[in-house]
């Protein structure tokens, strides 16, 4: 699939292709764009910044409210080339598509809401006698990085808050990934002028590496892991910058929760995309008064999942992203429990197939939890109080997201009052969103929050205008 480029499709001399985890059949190739083209993406962007600018409010929520119905019609086709290319279960692409849908349509809306205040000078030393109100402008071009595991949603809450507060974009998809992304951008550009939206592929140290160092481009939008987002922090100079990292999420289980309802929070949370979710379930902390019908209820329905044909729609868990990122759960698996896990079921590899894996008396100082483990991995840390569970809970670097299990409102409020994390949901699981809601981590989880109104919050600059009336 070509490039978008101020409206022309573009390739390259260099291709990379793009293949199906399940197979390993080709699916499509890519340019891998030269440092050149990413400079024509960024002259084109900024030359469409006035041609935005001009349209009225009313109109670009018109506009972006015609590629939600366009996205509607095609919902089947898109969620079929999102399995292929990242091997999850067709169900949860549709489940992707749907969101998508409701992420664009809240921009569309958003978009006849961007407006400042009035402020009162007078209330200030020698303020008397002026007429001051702020507006809510466009910062120019923003730069939209994002990652292959959910590549279309993660995408639109960048593009469209953007294009919704009249930002031209340019969107770097993921390498593994960015087929869904680029077709979407397609939609897009039917709507808006040339160079509004433009996209360009390659690997993330040039390419991504290049648009964070420009400074004809004035917002970098990233989500991805905390690695690269450290170092997009440390290059970005004066420009504005969001980051979306990783996570290490903890599910609480106290002695007085609801089991049935903590282990069903697990499998949606652990296993969900085959466990590639940066809000996933990654360490599932259970006080010992219930560890053991805890473990025997969970094992019973992790064995429950369908593993197989991500293109079938009974299909629960499919591959991961590649047959190296599933080498790489194995070996964390491994080392997790030479040191002293214990399997109570799965742990074993078929190909980028990971089985659904439970794991017993797993210790804080394994990589296993120590780390962001991107797989289908529910490792049960047993603890005696509530002290200790949120003593563990913040053993981490990450704090993205957290869920606590208790009947205890006093209990739930202590976790809610102590657990560092940007959302902490009590009797739900932390791999829960919705599209409005503020989203984004504490700690090394990232800077900024995302969610279309917050988003349109980091895509806008304030101006003041004072008018002296004395
Ligand atoms: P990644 O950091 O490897 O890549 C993300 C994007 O950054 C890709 O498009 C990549 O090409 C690009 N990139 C790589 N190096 C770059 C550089 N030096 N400069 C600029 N861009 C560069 O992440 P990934 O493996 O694709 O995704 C998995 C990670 O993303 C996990 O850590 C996961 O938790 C995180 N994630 C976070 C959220 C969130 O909202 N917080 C959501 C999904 C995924």
């Amino acid at each position: 699939m070509d490039m978008l480029i101020g409206g022309k499709y573009i390739s390259g001399d260099d291709l990379e292709e793009v293949k199906n985890p399940y197979n390993g059949e080709v699916i499509d190739t890519i340019p891998i764009a030269h440092l050149q083209t990413a400079q024509l993406a960024i002259d084109e962007a900024n030359n469409a910044k006035s041609k935005l600018v001009e349209m009225s409010a009313f109109k670009v929520s018109n506009k972006l409210q015609n590629v939600v119905e366009k996205l509607k019609d095609k919902r089947q086709e898109f969620a079929e080339l999102l399995t292929l290319e990242v091997g999850k279960p067709i169900n949860e692409s549709l489940v992707e598509i749907d969101r998508s849908i409701e992420t664009l349509k809240l921009a569309a809306e958003e978009a006849k809401r961007i407006y400042g205040e009035s402020v009162p000078l007078d209330a200030g030393l020698n303020g008397k006698g002026f007429f001051a109100f702020t507006q809510k402008l466009p910062l120019g071009v923003v730069a939209a990085i994002t990652p292959f595991n959910y590549p279309l949603n993660l995408t639109i809450h960048k593009i469209a808050p953007a294009i919704a507060c009249k930002n031209t974009v340019i969107v770097k998809p993921p390498t593994e990934a960015p087929l869904t992304v680029m077709k979407f951008c397609q939609l897009l550009d039917g709507e808006f002028p040339d160079g509004v939206v433009n996209t360009i592929t390659g690997y993330g140290s040039e390419i991504g590496d290049y648009l964070v160092c420009s400074s004809d481009i004035d917002k970098i939008s990233f989500t991805g892991s905390v690695t690269t987002g450290l170092m997009i922090s440390q290059k970005a100079g004066m420009k504005k910058v969001t980051l979306e990292l990783g996570g290490n999420d903890p599910l609480i289980v106290l002695n007085d929760a609801n089991i049935d309802n903590a282990v069903k929070g697990v499998i949606n949370g652990a296993f969900l995309n085959a466990g590639q979710v940066c809000m996933g379930v990654k360490r599932v902390i259970v006080q010992n008064g219930v560890a053991d019908e805890f473990a025997s209820k969970l094992v019973e329905e992790t064995e429950k999942l369908v593993m197989g044909n991500p293109m079938d729609d009974k299909t629960n868990l499919g591959t991961l992203i590649s047959q190296n990122a599933a080498i790489q759960v194995e070996q964390t698996v491994n080392d997790a429990i030479d040191k002293g896990a214990k399997v109570l079921t799965g742990a074993k590899r078929d190909g980028a197939f990971y089985h659904a894996t439970v794991l017993d008396n797993v210790k804080m100082d394994m990589d296993l939890v120590s780390r962001e483990t991107f797989g289908p991995i529910a490792p049960i840390i047993r603890v005696d109080s509530l002290d200790e569970a949120i003593e563990v809970a913040n053993d981490t670097e990450y704090g993205l997201q957290a869920g606590v299990f208790t009947s205890d409102y006093k209990a739930a409020m202590r976790c809610v009052r102590e657990i560092e994390s940007g959302t902490v949901f009590v009797n739900k699981q932390s791999t829960f969103r919705t599209d409005n809601m503020p989203f984004g981590g504490f700690k090394n989880s990232g800077i900024g929050k995302e969610g279309i109104k917050y988003a349109v919050e980091e895509m806008t600059k304030t101006k003041l205008i004072g008018l002296n009336l004395r």
